[in-house]
């Protein structure tokens, strides 16, 4: 079962934040540097290519660890290792490994572009991950390439999910954030590619992350306008939330051909049950995905976890972020971090 499902009583080791909220997932990057050069995340005319390759800048595996131990004993039970891309990190399975054999960690995931997965699924497997998410925003190879910033091979990637499923990863997540006029004439393609599959595919929202995407509220494709669609060709029944707070609204298609999943951050915002932290590359924790600022951690980790979770445990206390319950507002912060350093 779920640990977000059992009850549980928060202790003074376990805070929740202004909000009444707990902490029980982190979102770690491992490195700030990408192969690829989305548009939406990274555009190539405002990231340098060689952005992220400083590696003295990083945490190293022994940080890591530690900083995940600390985080552990505030209640957190699932990790998910992001980027940047993180399989762009050298030896990223020996941190795996690490991480895996944290006292309380019992949901280990990763988020990959796929480009360089079918090279390392196994490797990744045997390590201890136990979920994978790749994203994929198009079957086209000429269109997934220019979203790519011409950097990215879509075959690469379903070679990626072919070795993942060989590798052992029974269910793959696979998110698709919608543009319209961009890539929304892939819609069917993908439902078309993944049904019948053990794959879940999830249709993402284009959210205004960052500053150099130049985000257009007009970009955005409401969930509700894809549910439609969908349903109009293959029709869908909704499913209940796995767990409180899950970010993707679930719908199984009627024939039984599998599941797939929505995420409207911009049409319904799910600020009341956020309980995700993210720390950077660099060791920063950003207690939102649109905050402008992250609170240094790395000077903290020579002296342990315990000390680390005794301040985390008085930030966490303190967050009261809900950006997109205020987007549009006077409230709403106007400076967010870059997806890139946070990983989503
Ligand atoms: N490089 C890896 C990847 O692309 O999967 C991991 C990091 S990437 C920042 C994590 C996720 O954020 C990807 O699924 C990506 O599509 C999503 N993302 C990036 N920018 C976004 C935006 N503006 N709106 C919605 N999702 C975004
Ligand atoms: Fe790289 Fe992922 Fe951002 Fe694309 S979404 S630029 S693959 S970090
Ligand atoms: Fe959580 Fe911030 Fe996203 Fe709201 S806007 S769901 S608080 S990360």
């Amino acid at each position: 079962m779920s640990a977000l499902l059992q009850p549980h009583a928060l202790s003074p080791a376990m805070p929740a934040d202004r909000l009444g909220r707990p902490l029980r997932e982190l979102r770690l990057s491992v490195i700030d540097a990408c192969n690829f050069r989305c548009g939406y995340c990274m555009p190539a005319d405002r990231i340098a290519d060689d952005h992220g390759l400083d590696a003295a800048s990083r945490m190293s595996f022994d940080e890591i660890e530690t900083l995940v131990r600390g985080f552990a004993r505030l209640g957190v039970h699932k990790l998910r290792i992001t980027g940047g891309e993180p399989l762009l990190r050298r030896d990223l399975p020996s941190l795996v490994a690490r991480l895996a054999q944290v006292p309380g960690i019992d949901d280990l995931a990763l988020t990959t572009n796929g480009s360089l997965l079918a090279r390392h699924a196994h490797a990744l497997r045997a390590a201890g991950l136990q979920r994978i998410t790749v994203s994929l925003d198009a079957l086209d190879p000429t269109l997934f390439r220019a979203l790519s910033g011409g950097r990215g091979e879509v075959a690469d990637v379903l070679d990626g999910i072919a070795a993942a499923e060989a590798a052992g990863f029974g269910s793959l997540k696979l998110n698709c954030v919608v543009q319209r006029g961009v890539n929304d004439g892939e819609v069917e393609a993908l439902a078309a590619r993944f049904r019948g599959t053990p794959h879940v595919l999830r249709f993402i929202e284009y959210m205004d992350v960052g500053t150099c995407n130049d985000w257009q509220p007009a970009r955005v494709v409401p969930s509700a306008e894809l549910h439609a669609r969908l349903h109009a060709r293959w029709p869908l029944r909704a499913l209940d939330a796995q767990y409180r707070g899950e970010v993707a609204v679930r719908h199984a298609w009627a024939d039984g051909a599998g599941e797939i999943g929505f995420v409207s951050a911009i049409s319904a915002p799910f600020c009341g049950d956020c309980h995700r932290a993210r720390v950077s590359a660099d060791g920063r924790l950003y207690t939102c995905l649109f905050a402008a600022d992250g609170d240094a951690l790395r000077p903290l980790l020579a002296g342990g976890e315990t000390a680390l979770a005794g301040h985390v445990g008085g930030l966490w206390a303190r967050r009261a972020d809900r950006y997109s319950e205020l987007r549009g507002s006077p409230a709403a912060t106007r400076r967010h971090v870059e997806m890139f350093l946070i990983g989503g």
